[in-house]
């Protein structure tokens, strides 16, 4: 991109023509970018698999395990934490990458860890026992309250202040922008919150709610599937909702948590995000758990719990089926970061716990004759920036936040590492998050990997500067990450459709485990999956 492109034309792509003219206009001479680099995810050994690698084995390389886990993200180490607790030691964990964690992992550094991909987890309710252990485990609760929900430990909660949002020159508490909101804006987000709350109280016949995490445990009746069947921004204009806030505020949670607009996202899981956190009717969401490097805690956590049995640096290649005479078989080929030294994993079964769409790679009937459910796995792509700061900008209006949001740009803005350690001035480090919310995903991933760190790093720069204008003269340095299958994008149809259920089903001695296969990306359902495999196959070992 860079050699055929002008700055302008890379910043009107990423941030829009005005945002693009402005700061292309100024004469002002930008100083230097700062120093940095792009930091995983490996695409050249997943590049190779996908067009078919040549691989030559030879005999003595080969080892026997009962089971075999593909994938060391939440999924797959959540698996191996279930098999560990049930007793089951024969297994290993084969993980593309040098570090575990997957969109969960986390970088350091010597002020501060910090985010890569996923920075909270909602403090789960009482019905998800299986998380609830994780964390009791992890000393995360404390107790129960009179409802019997768990306590969230003090300093695991997301500080204060949680969040803020920038509008023409000032932050605002908070995300919905209740500066200069009309009568008629207010009516219409007291419409919009009666509908979530109508949509908490729901039970189906059996007593289950309208969303529940994980989506696993929520019902499936037509009344609330139904909203699967158009996008949010088509229900909000059925109940006849413009207020352009509130439509922000929506579209912001959609790109948020599934890296889509409003105008891409199923109905059904718009309100997912909106009412599967909240217990009861007007109620609060549950508080956000939180740490500087954000998912990477509960990663780390779980990867100590299973270290032994993991092997970073190998990839799968191909998996073969074997089922002879009569007993469940798997093999799995695995190769290093170059796609060379094959080793051959026997095993009786194999729990697939990376993304779904690399299936028909991988599953060697499957490659052969790839099923049409596995086509129907879209992901979204984003860019993920780490800035390290040697000072905090200056600010107009309400203080620096946990998140703090740029109302008008197409980025999340940012999080901030230092917060949840109570430091609240001097050095610190940024996490900027970009989704790319085109509307064909092969598209975004190019123009994802086109841009480099250079483009990138002036992609964000620019977009912060908005709010801090002084934000090139802190940056020491800058690092980006560029997730081109970040995460399942649920559009309408797919998150209740025939794709997803079928996908979930193991294949011969093939269990999926990801937390694409609920249709959402979230930590509790990758939980839930790799939970969920691994005791599927307990129970036949
Ligand atoms: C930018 C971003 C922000 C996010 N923010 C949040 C958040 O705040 N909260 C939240 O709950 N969720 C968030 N998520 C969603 C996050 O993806 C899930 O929470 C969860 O971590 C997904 O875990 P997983 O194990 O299902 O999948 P993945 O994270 O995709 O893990 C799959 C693993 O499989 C490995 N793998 C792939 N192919 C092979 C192979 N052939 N052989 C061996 N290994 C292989 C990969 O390297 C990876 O480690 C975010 C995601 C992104 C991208």
């Amino acid at each position: 991109m860079s050699h055929s492109f002008t700055r302008r034309e890379i910043l009107a792509a990423f941030l829009g023509v005005p945002a693009a003219l402005a700061a292309c206009s100024s004469r002002q001479k930008l100083p230097p970018l700062p120093p940095g680099e792009i930091v995983g995810a490996s695409d050249y050994i997943g590049h190779r698999i996908r067009d078919g690698l040549n691989i030559s084995l030879s005999q003595d390389r080969s080892e026997r395990f009962r089971v075999v886990i593909v994938g060391g993200g939440v999924a797959g180490l959540s698996a191996a934490r279930r098999l560990v607790n049930a007793g089951i030691e024969d297994f290993v964990l084969l993980e593309l990458e040098q570090a575990p964690g997957g969109t969960a992992r986390s970088g350091t550094s010597p002020l501060v860890p910090y985010p890569w991909g996923a920075h909270y987890l909602p403090a789960p309710m009482s019905a998800n026992e299986p998380l609830i252990s994780l964390l009791e485990e992890m000393g995360i609760i404390e107790g129960r309250d009179d409802d019997g929900e768990p306590i969230i430990a003090e300093q695991f909660l997301c500080r204060d202040p949680e969040e803020r949002v920038f509008y023409r020159g000032r932050w605002y508490e908070g995300l919905y922008l209740n500066a200069g909101a009309s009568a008629e804006d207010a009516a219409q987000l007291s419409a919009f919150n009666a509908e979530v709350s109508r949509l908490v109280a729901w039970r189906d016949s059996r007593g289950r709610r309208a969303f529940s995490i994980p989506v696993a445990s929520g019902t499936d009746d037509d009344e609330i599937t139904a909203l699967d069947r158009m996008t949010m921004s088509e229900w909000l204009d059925r109940r006849g909702l413009q207020s352009e806030r509130l439509r922000w505020l929506i579209d912001y949670g959609c790109r948020d948590d599934y890296g889509l607009t409003i105008d891409q996202t199923s109905a059904w899981a718009g309100f997912f995000y909106f009412c599967s956190r909240v217990e009861r009717p007007g109620g609060e969401a549950r508080p956000l758990i939180t740490w500087p490097e954000g998912n990477g805690r509960l990663v780390s956590y779980l990867y100590g719990k299973v270290k032994s049995k993991v092997r970073l640096g190998l990839a799968a290649a191909e998996i073969i089926p074997t089922d002879t005479g009569g007993e469940r078989g798997v093999d799995v080929i695995a190769v290093d970061h170059e796609g060379s030294n094959p080793v051959r994993f026997q095993a009786n079964f194999v729990i697939f716990a990376a993304p779904h769409f690399l299936s028909s790679y991988v599953i060697r009937s499957y490659r052969d004759n790839p099923p049409a459910h596995v086509a129907e796995f879209q992901y979204g792509a984003w860019m993920v920036a780490n800035l390290f700061l040697k000072d905090r900008p200056r600010d107009r209006g309400f203080p620096l936040a946990w998140d703090n949001v740029l109302y008008e740009s197409p980025s999340l803005g940012y999080v901030v590492a230092t917060h949840q350690r109570g430091l609240d001035r001097g050095p610190t480090v940024f996490t900027y998050y970009y989704p790319l919310c085109d509307a064909d995903p092969r598209q975004a991933r190019s123009k994802l990997l086109e841009a480099g760190r250079d483009e990138w790093a002036d992609v964000a720069l620019t977009d912060l500067s908005r709010a801090h204008p002084e934000i090139r003269t802190l940056v020491e340095r800058l690092d980006v990450m560029r997730w081109g299958h970040a995460m399942i994008r649920p559009r309408p149809g797919f998150v209740w459709s025939d794709s997803r259920k079928t996908a979930s089903k193991p294949y011969r001695g093939v269990h999926f485990a990801h937390t694409d296969l609920s249709g959402v990306p979230l930590f509790e359902e990758a939980f839930y999956h790799g939970t969920r495999a691994a005791d599927e196959i307990g129970a036949k070992l």
